[in-house]
């Protein structure tokens, strides 16, 4: 909880310093990473940075506790389809949990963890999701997570205070629904989608907080969320790490005092971070660049002196590529959610691009006026971006449920290629 920039900054480069005089010996694949830029551990900084293809190639010999990825890969997927999460690897250094970043087929990544890593994380979620924080530890909670995978988060820290109950997004969500108002959570955690669902399949629940992890909240969804449950705060938590967490006033902090943070601008103020976690030891992140897209905020009346994250607008590989008069036009996903979510009576959609010129636009309800007002902002909001709309095709159609469990994208690129 820095005040001060400048004792954050210097907090960072210390920590970070330590941390990789360690990783350098037990990771051959970090070690080699710096001698191949002919660096110094001390110029961290002007590593190149990595991503998530080079990290799965090089998992043998990139993590420290003697993991090979085919038994990592064969232990996470046996979860996930047993939806049995205990089963753990065992590691130099003793067990260790593993999981599975969602990502497209073929892109999907490992991550392993300690016990003591996984106690550190749910310290740091605890302090930062309980209202009454540190009393509540005391005081007691129901703590309701909506998850994919289970993770073992509530083996590690449950205690006789604190309670924990893991509602798998596989089950039905009418049963989800009656599970929850059963339940009276104290604290509601789960991805937005998933949440509003659940409410408007009847849930009944009051948590004192409601926190949103895993998808992008539009502003829409806040409102509604806190209108159905209560006061509602984001966490920004990938598979890399904690990445962002909410202050006192609700807003959403980078994590920066467990991880630094870089940046590569990507114009109209968005920017893609590069992260280094320096209390990763299992599976060391160091120059890590993510496929997240965020826009910074103004300094927070918090006092705080971490950054304020004023929104996460989604993944770079969903942006749009389309043509434009001089060359192709990146449109991002933050935008296009703004364009159709001023169509009135619109309750779902689902925007796709599906080949160099074409796009597919799934629309719930799907009835005159909601269609044409639909087809008309998008048209706009692509205009004012400057692609080219004359040669566009839009295939609007009938908007249907994603499958349990799949991460909600509502703006997506389907098509690899390079436009025309
Ligand atoms: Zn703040």
């Amino acid at each position: 909880m820095f005040r001060d920039r400048a004792a954050l900054e210097s907090h960072q480069e210390r920590q970070i310093r330590k941390h990789l005089r360690w990783v350098a010996l037990h990771s051959p694949a970090t070690a080699r990473r710096f001698q191949r830029a002919g660096l110094t551990l001390g110029r961290w900084r002007d590593l190149p940075p990595t991503g998530k293809a080079e990290m799965m190639a090089n998992f043998d010999t990139l993590n420290t506790a003697g993991l090979r990825l085919s038994e990592a890969l064969r232990v996470a997927r046996q979860a996930e389809d047993s939806r049995d999460f205990t089963p753990t690897l065992a590691g130099t250094r003793g067990p260790v949990t593993v999981g599975l970043s969602t990502g497209t087929s073929g892109n999907q990544g490992v991550f392993v963890a300690s016990r003591a890593e996984r106690v550190q994380w749910a310290g740091v979620v605890l302090r930062h999701l309980l209202p009454d924080w540190p009393l509540g530890l005391l005081r007691g909670h129901r703590i309701a997570f909506f998850l994919r995978a289970e993770g073992g988060l509530y083996r590690t820290v449950q205690s006789r205070a604190l309670d924990f109950r893991f509602f798998d997004l596989l089950r039905p969500v009418q049963e989800l629904a009656a599970q929850l108002t059963e339940y009276a959570p104290t604290v509601l955690v789960g991805p937005p989608s998933v949440l509003r669902a659940v409410a408007q399949a009847g849930a009944k629940a009051a948590p004192q907080r409601v926190v949103s992890v895993a998808e992008v909240l539009e502003d829409a969804e806040r409102d509604l969320l806190t209108r159905k449950f209560g006061p509602l705060v984001q966490v920004y938590q990938a598979t890399e790490g904690l990445l962002a967490l909410p202050c006192p006033h609700g807003h959403l902090h980078l994590n920066e005092a467990h991880v630094h943070f870089d940046w590569e601008p990507l114009g109209g103020g968005y920017v893609r971070p590069i992260v280094t976690d320096f209390r990763r030891t299992t599976q060391p992140i160091i120059r890590h660049r993510l496929d997240d897209v965020l826009l910074l905020g103004n300094p927070c009346s918090c006092g705080l002196a971490s950054r304020r994250v004023e929104r996460i607008a989604g993944r770079q590989d969903d942006a749009l590529l389309l043509p434009g008069p001089s060359g192709s036009v990146t449109v991002w996903p933050d935008f296009l959610r703004g364009a159709l979510g001023r169509v009135p009576l619109l309750q779902e959609y689902q925007l796709q691009q599906t080949g160099p010129e074409s796009l597919r636009l799934a629309l719930q309800p799907l009835q005159s006026g909601v269609a044409e007002q639909a087809v008309q902002e998008l048209r706009r909001a692509l205009t004012r971006t400057g692609v080219s709309v004359n040669t566009l095709k839009i295939d609007v159609q009938p908007w249907t449920a994603p499958a349990p469990g799949v991460k909600r994208r509502r703006v997506q690129r389907l098509f690899r290629g390079e436009p025309q």
